[in-house]
């Protein structure tokens, strides 16, 4: 496939629609496919990393950086990132604590620049940036600034932080899970909670990453991956040839990631008029 450059989404070497094949997975991760997951176990069992580095949401909307080294582990770390706070630097004292020297980190698009120009421009004298081998970006759209979204949800909805089991994007809703309940807030009402720098942001994919997943309404329970260069496409094809994922092309879902992407553009467009 041609590698095509596009503004908003960056290099794109391919895009697909792709699932996990195994079923704890997918059990585990039924809205978005599980792809991610599943590509990690792969690299992790192959012996291509040695850890990955991610973020663990622990008790309502916060969350810790992990380390995880088995597929066990990586399955603990389920569930959505998008409402944790970014903390790059905390990923980073991660890998160096732990000596990975091969590593993937599942992170946001910003932490995806910080560790992306770590590694193509390093600024500091260590051979950090060596130690990424994979860089994978969620698709975003933000996170909040949880201490006020939190107090929002407790004083208008009466749901307590330790209650929230998931958050997750459908739409233009935002699904709080909470005891045996869903409450769907509509993306607007919540916008005013999210941080004042996701408000200006323009990145909606992670364009310095190596891989960016997420997902699009039309194809719910497949997750959309998008592959950025060589090492990327040949890390799917071959977690495809051995098994640990189904793969179909994503290219019909393209203008879906777009319009998300411009969105989010537009928005910080107009949030830039009065926040700078
Ligand atoms: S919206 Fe931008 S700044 Fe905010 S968490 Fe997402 S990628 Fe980072």
């Amino acid at each position: 496939m041609m590698s095509v450059t596009d503004n908003l989404l960056g290099n794109v070497f391919g895009i697909y629609l792709v699932r996990a094949t195994d079923e704890e997975i997918l059990k585990r991760k039924v809205a978005s496919g599980g792809a991610v997951t599943a590509l990690l176990v792969y690299a992790l069992e192959k012996g291509l990393i040695d850890g990955v580095v991610t973020a663990k949401r622990t008790e309502g909307l916060e969350g810790q950086a992990v380390v995880a080294r088995t597929r066990e582990e990586l399955l603990e770390t389920a569930g959505n990132k998008w409402s944790i706070v970014p903390f790059a630097s905390r990923m980073k004292a991660k890998i160096e604590e732990e000596d990975l020297k091969n590593v993937a980190v599942v992170c946001l698009p910003c932490q995806a620049q910080f560790f992306g120009q770590m590694r193509d421009f390093p600024l500091l004298e260590s051979d950090f940036g060596e130690r990424v081998k994979y860089i994978v970006s969620l698709f975003c759209i933000g996170t909040f600034a949880f201490e006020a979204f939190l107090n929002y949800l407790r004083m208008k909805h009466g749901i307590m932080a330790q209650d929230i089991k998931d958050i997750v994007l459908k739409g233009d809703f935002l699904e709080i899970y909470h005891g045996d309940s869903v409450l769907s807030l509509p993306i607007k009402e919540v916008y005013s909670y999210l941080q004042a720098g996701c408000l200006v942001c323009t990145d909606y994919t992670g364009t310095w990453s190596d891989i960016s997943a997420g997902f699009v309404e039309s194809e719910r329970g497949w997750t959309v991956l998008i592959t950025r260069n060589l090492k990327a496409e040949e890390l799917v094809k071959s977690a495809e040839k051995d098994g640990y994922i189904e793969l179909r092309d994503g290219s019909h879902v393209m203008g879906e990631v777009l319009k998300a992407a411009r969105e989010k553009l537009a928005r910080a467009q107009k949030n830039m008029m009065y926040l700078l």
